[in-house]
């Protein structure tokens, strides 16, 4: 586009073997070229911005060191090199556009993407591209790796991977995952898997030297992950909140995985923050202010899933 007019495209179907950045990197080497021969008839044009959705392409399309899709990035280098040398006065920018942000050109490249993914004519490329490579194999991973947690019959009485039932494996951590403090996100994954520090686990693994009986009573009670999140008197810090979410919390019947939904873990991380459970000197994690304007860790947890005090 110059000056809110469509002045050139090109479409072309990159290669049958290519993943999606492929095609966005070879997308912006093309318009480059392009770019560079329509300045050469209108040498008035001072300024050149690329629009683009794709956040890694703009970080690796200038990027020199060896990459996925490098060839795209010489060719692009090679091209923005000859553009500023023949065209001096000229100022080029790249502005990422997550969802289009309402520029106009950005639609307009999606039907022509969808056009000539859907071309049959000849592809740009023959050969496989080694982000297609990898693609395939990490889908190909979590296939077998979905299928097998699926396939796997779970005891009932295997408290410890009951949450494998309700979550299904996945190789990028979620957003809870990121939005959360590294040792309260440990913590959560501890409490999922059942690898943490209780009794339940000092038991299976039939570790020495800790203790697997609870301290809440003087009767002997297994330290059993159930009995710390539903009814043990030692973590009933922000218990409320949880059972107000799960009245059936303290039920014999309820089941621990319908807590692990991933839309349900907010509430069991911001319990695990205000009770302490699961560390390894069972009280709350002690939060140190790195500096005056940071909100710390609980204030983060709070804001991030709209949550109680
Ligand atoms: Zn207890």
């Amino acid at each position: 586009m110059c000056r809110g007019k469509q002045v050139f495209t090109i479409s072309v179907k990159h290669s049958h073997k290519s993943s999606p950045f492929d095609a966005e990197m070879y997308a912006i080497t093309h318009t480059s070229w392009k770019v560079l021969l329509y300045l050469d008839k209108n040498p008035t044009i001072t300024k050149v911005k690329y629009y683009s959705d794709c956040s890694s392409t703009l970080k690796s399309i200038m990027d020199g060191g060896p990459h996925a899709a490098q060839f795209a990035s010489i060719l692009f280098r090679i091209k923005t090199h000859e553009l500023l040398t023949k065209h001096p006065n000229v100022k080029v920018s790249m502005e990422w556009t997550p969802g289009h942000r309402g520029v106009i050109g950005q639609s307009i490249v999606d039907k022509l993407a969808k056009k000539a993914s859907k071309s049959r004519g000849p592809t740009l490329l023959d050969e496989s591209t080694k982000s297609h490579v990898k693609q395939t194999l990490r889908e190909e991973l979590v296939r077998r790796w979905r299928e097998r947690c699926r396939d796997t019959e779970i005891p009932t009485t295997s408290g410890i991977y009951q949450a494998s039932k309700v979550l299904r494996p996945n190789p990028i951590p979620d957003q809870i995952m990121k939005q959360t403090p590294l040792e309260l996100s440990g913590r959560l994954n501890q409490t999922l898997t059942g690898q943490g520090y209780h009794g339940e686990y000092y038991h299976c693994f039939n570790i020495p030297d800790n203790p697997t009986n609870c301290f809440c009573s003087s009767t002997p009670i297994l330290q059993l992950r159930d009995h710390i999140i539903c009814d043990c008197l030692m973590y009933d810090e922000g218990r409320s909140a949880l059972l107000t979410q799960f009245p059936r919390l303290q039920n014999p019947r309820f089941q621990l995985s319908s807590l692990f939904h991933r839309d349900r873990q907010p509430h069991l991380i911001w319990w695990l923050k205000k009770s302490g459970a699961f560390t390894k000197r069972g009280i709350p994690w002690e939060e140190i202010p790195t500096n005056p304007h940071d909100p710390g860790p609980s204030a983060i947890i709070k804001e991030a899933y709209e949550l109680p005090d």
